[in-house]
């Protein structure tokens, strides 16, 4: 058996992936603006911890969860899939959380002592869709993660492209507008800052009004009866716009067989997939016109972390 560890923006997911990337057990929390908001009723026992400092509460929760599955299970490995890019075994930047550096591979052998591997979480997350999800049938194909930024992952000829000295694959920092909207990198017009789910979620708050706090769900119920208003389909139409200039450009270089969509996205899928197959369609931007790569969307979702972590 292997643990696989999701950490991400605003949230922790540890499972016990079996030899088929079948997760068996699966523990999860959320972290959201410093507070730890526990939703698993069965970690009472961590419910007096909630003042914790963050990082604090990170490395209890996984020792306690990895002690725990150690009771029953053997496990061979421990893979990490971590937002941004992990160097010698640590987290180095989870903007999301104000945490500067997490030395998880310390933390990790606090309680194990077996391999541990630490990768990019877009990276993790296509490994799993091209193993066991929308992408298995594909040997050239490109995996997105539209969610908090964008992250990506290329295979090539069945092989997940992986240069020697940079993860690469910045995908979310390709520029698609000179001079554009400032990015998180310092960089001007990235992909991410016109693309990603949270700069659509938040313009559409802005734009209706809501509260910043609202739920994706209750944001995606308001959309959907907002069908009709006119700026709210003028930011979507922009959205998807943007979405196809990066898609373009993806295509054009890599040439892939299919393009799967993952992260967020996949949660606002009535709102966003057919105005984007609609548009994707008219094949304004691609150069080779006869044969676009199938638009799939993410099959694995919040699971394709972990078990990515384990391949
Ligand atoms: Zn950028």
């Amino acid at each position: 058996m292997k643990i696989g560890i999701d950490i991400g923006g605003s949230h922790i997911g540890i499972g016990v992936v079996n030899e088929n990337g079948k997760i068996i057990e699966k523990y999860e929390t959320d972290l959201s603006n410093n507070q730890v908001a526990l939703n698993n009723t069965n970690e009472s026992n961590l419910n007096n911890e909630i003042s914790l400092n963050i990082t604090e509460f990170i490395e209890k929760y996984i020792i306690e969860n990895i002690k725990k599955i150690q009771k029953n299970y053997n496990i061979d490995v421990i893979g990490v899939a971590s937002p941004g890019t992990p160097q010698n075994g640590k987290i180095t930047t989870m903007v999301n959380l104000g945490i500067k550096e997490l030395d998880i591979t310390n933390i990790i052998q606090k309680v194990y002592n077996g391999k541990i591997i630490v990768k990019n979480d877009a990276k993790c997350a296509g490994l799993a869709e091209k193993t066991y999800g929308s992408l298995n049938k594909y040997d050239d194909c490109v995996f997105l993660c539209l969610g908090t930024g964008i992250g990506g992952s290329v295979f090539i000829n069945g092989k997940q492209l992986e240069p020697k000295r940079y993860p690469a694959f910045e995908i979310g920092h390709m520029v698609i507008q000179k001079d554009g909207k400032i990015c998180n990198c310092g960089k001007k017009g990235c992909f991410e800052t016109y693309c990603s789910i949270k700069r659509l979620k938040d313009e559409l708050i802005q734009e209706l009004n809501l509260n910043k706090e609202i739920m994706a769900k209750d944001l995606l119920e308001i959309i959907k009866s907002k069908n009709q208003d006119e700026n709210v389909r003028r930011i979507i139409k922009e959205y998807i716009n943007n979405l196809i200039v990066g898609l373009s450009n993806i295509i054009d270089i890599f040439e892939p067989e299919a393009i799967a969509l993952g992260g967020s996205f996949v949660y606002f899928e009535d709102i966003l997939y057919n105005e984007l197959v609609k548009t994707y369609n008219e094949k304004r931007y691609a150069f080779n016109k006869e044969k676009l790569p199938e638009l799939k969307l993410a099959i694995l979702c919040n699971d394709a972390g972990i078990i990515g972590a384990t391949l």
